[in-house]
């Protein structure tokens, strides 16, 4: 194991090379980019203590458990720890580095991640959404983790360039580039982060030992639907608990309006998988209720 460091302005971001270069396969995994998403920077952690007991034989691993140093000192200041300063760009948007000014900050940070994650036949940006299940960005389902179905999962149809996962993928279309969100209903607990860094290690067990995807499985997919709430601009998700959805269904609607609650009637039976701003919904068969934490 090598722990190495690259210089972006005053900051250096430090990551872990396991194993030998050349070896047939290559993963990649980065977290805390949205600095406030520290569950994906301890799972991190604690991965390369696992992988250090447990060496694989022919995958060659480099973890970088928090990507955005940067960021995450601006959190410790007190920033949100979600955009760049002081453009206020989304942390996870500045990758199609064409359309940014090289001169910033969010340049540098996103070509240093490129740069790193160059080459890699596997890659993994762990997110914790800011309220939220567990579930999985890919691009394909041909492209998802060998070990994940159980999670549901977002199929995006539109590569952007803008997210690290979308750069990537666009960049490189024989790479597996795949944003997995971690769950934060829940502290972070020993037992959480144990259970998480084994999950992933697990994966890494089947990709090293050239595990093939299993056949077509259960899980949800359909595109991915936003709404913008009318009161305060929150952005959230939400994903059928089974079943497809075809791209620009009404998967929700805001029937009413109590104060500052807003009630949202979903057609299908959901549950909410993520949530910006201070969020929390409660499950329902046919209405999820918003509320204001
Ligand atoms: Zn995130």
């Amino acid at each position: 194991m090598k722990e190495k460091f690259i210089e972006i302005f005053n900051e250096s971001i430090r990551y872990f090379d396991i194993g030998n270069e050349d070896a047939e396969n290559k993963v990649y995994l980065q977290g805390n980019l949205h600095s406030n998403e520290v569950t994906a920077f301890l799972v991190l952690l604690k991965l390369i203590k696992i992988l250090e007991k447990h060496p694989l034989e022919s995958t060659f691993i480099r973890i970088v458990p928090c990507c955005n140093p940067t960021g995450f000192k601006g959190l410790i200041y007190g920033d949100s720890g979600r955009t760049s300063f002081p453009n206020r760009l989304d942390w996870n948007r500045i990758f199609n580095i064409k359309k940014i000014n090289t001169k910033t900050l969010e340049f540098k940070l996103a070509d240093s991640l490129l740069k790193l994650s160059q080459d890699f036949q596997t890659l993994v940006d762990v997110h914790t959404p800011e309220y939220g299940i567990e579930h999985i960005y890919v691009e394909s389902l041909d492209k998802r983790l060998i070990t994940f179905d159980d999670l549901i999962h977002i199929i995006s149809d539109l590569i952007t360039e803008d997210s690290f996962e979308d750069s990537n993928n666009f960049n490189n279309p024989k790479c597996k580039a795949v944003t997995l969100e971690l769950p934060s209903l829940e502290i972070n607990t020993n037992s959480k982060i144990d259970y998480w860094s084994k999950r992933v290690f697990n994966e890494l067990v089947a990709i090293d030992k050239n595990t093939p995807l299993s056949t077509p499985i259960n899980v949800n997919h359909g595109s991915i639907v936003n709404l913008y709430s009318s009161i305060d601009g929150a952005y959230k998700v939400f994903s059928e608990v089974s079943g497809e959805f075809k791209k620009n269904d009404v998967i929700l609607s805001i029937y009413d309006i109590e104060g500052n609650i807003e009630l949202i009637k979903a057609p299908f039976n959901c549950r909410c998988i993520c949530f910006r701003k201070n969020l929390i919904a409660i499950k329902g068969s046919w209405v999820v209720r918003i509320l204001k934490v």
